[in-house]
């Protein structure tokens, strides 16, 4: 299956846009969509739009629950944040916070992959970040519940990386070139970066483009309008901050 997985859009439209713009050059069985549509900028409607339209399977995030109301704010979610959900709310219709409210905690394909938002410890999905010391825990998960399928997309953390279990050893990389795993890996874990707000320090826009069958990886960068994502929160109660993080990729 060759898979489409997109993460992490967080209201920016010109991002998603990019990103699906730059996509439709490749063959895809599968849009994958592995939360958090909304949350820091300034388009939430929109981009939930095109979300429905455009992609096949959608994992609910963190941001996505945390503003229909469906789990309290995290210890450590800052007044800023808060902020923002509070007014990304506003500018939902009650049947698009219906839509989030309804995005599932996990995705399995049978036989193919796992997709959640956050990590795979815990039953809830949509928090918890696969970081690096959380890598052997998480893919010790994945390889130990006979019902998930060995390959697990994640989110969340805003950055890429592709990490497998391999005769007991865990080998990791943020991979800047197609990148693939071996056939007896015990787990794979995959994520694809993010849309909207990308964390490592590039400010490009990042998506995965995968191929189950060849087990290959690409990490694929697009430039997009940063500018017009800023401008688009002049007049919108959002801190002006999570505009300028983006220009640093952070
Ligand atoms: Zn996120």
């Amino acid at each position: 299956m060759r898979l489409l997985v997109i993460a992490d859009v967080h209201a920016n439209l010109p991002a998603l846009k990019a990103v699906l713009a730059h996509a439709e050059r490749l063959s895809v069985d599968q849009r994958l969509c592995l939360g958090d549509l909304v949350g820091y900028n300034a388009e939430p409607s929109a981009c939930i739009e095109a979300i429905r339209a455009r992609l096949d399977v959608v994992v609910a995030g963190n941001h996505d629950w945390d503003v229909c109301g469906m789990q309290m704010p995290l210890v450590g979610t800052t007044s800023q944040a808060r902020q923002a959900q509070d007014w990304t709310r506003a500018q939902l219709e009650p049947e698009q916070l219906r839509y989030l409210q309804q995005l599932p905690n996990k995705h399995v394909e049978p036989g193919v992959y796992i997709a959640v938002h956050g990590c795979f410890l815990n039953e809830i999905h949509v928090n918890g970040y696969v970081t690096q010391t959380m890598l052997r825990a998480n893919l010790e998960a994945v390889a130990g519940r006979k019902e998930w399928p060995n390959l697990g997309f994640t989110g969340h953390t805003h950055c890429p990386l592709l990490a497998y279990l391999h005769r007991g050893e865990v080998h990791w990389e943020s991979p800047s070139s197609p990148s693939s795993w071996p056939a007896s890996a015990q787990a794979v874990l995959i994520n694809p970066g993010s849309v909207g707000q990308p964390r490592d320090h590039n400010p490009d826009a990042s998506y995965a483009y995968v191929d189950t069958e060849l087990r290959t990886v690409e990490i694929i960068r697009v430039p997009y309008d940063v500018d017009a994502t800023a401008a688009a929160f002049s007049g919108a109660d959002l801190p002006e901050a999570f505009a300028r993080r983006l220009y640093q990729g952070r």
